[in-house]
């Protein structure tokens, strides 16, 4: 009789939505000191447009003005508006304040 189980391999997990991980995580919001900012623009350039679509957490928007806005709360400091704007420098970037910030959930 022939043996079909492969040796080693590990259980298929069913796949699960970033939306859904990420709400595993916790955030302390620092109430009024956000700590990324956009710089007052009257256009954004491609890289800080590109952020409406590429940060996980979708902290950044656009408003009725063409401006993109950021809400910072559920950021997971994955850094991609960091680099994404480095050469622009239309962000300023830092961490959150000690204590505050993500939670990130495991398992
Ligand atoms: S660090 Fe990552 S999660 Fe936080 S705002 Fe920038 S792109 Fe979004």
């Amino acid at each position: 009789m022939m043996n079909t189980t492969e040796v080693g391999a590990a259980p298929k997990a069913p796949p699960v939505k970033v939306e859904e991980r990420l709400f595993q995580n916790r955030y302390l919001v620092d109430a009024g000191r956000p700590h990324i900012k956009i710089k007052p623009h009257a256009e954004p350039s491609k890289a800080l447009m590109a952020l409406t679509h590429l940060c996980p957490a979708g902290c950044y928007s656009l408003n009725d003005k063409g401006q993109v806005e950021a809400v910072v709360d559920g950021c997971v400091e994955c850094g991609t508006c960091r680099v994404l704007t480095a050469k622009t420098g239309e962000v300023e970037w830092n961490y959150p304040r000690g204590g505050f910030g993500v939670l990130f959930k495991f398992g």
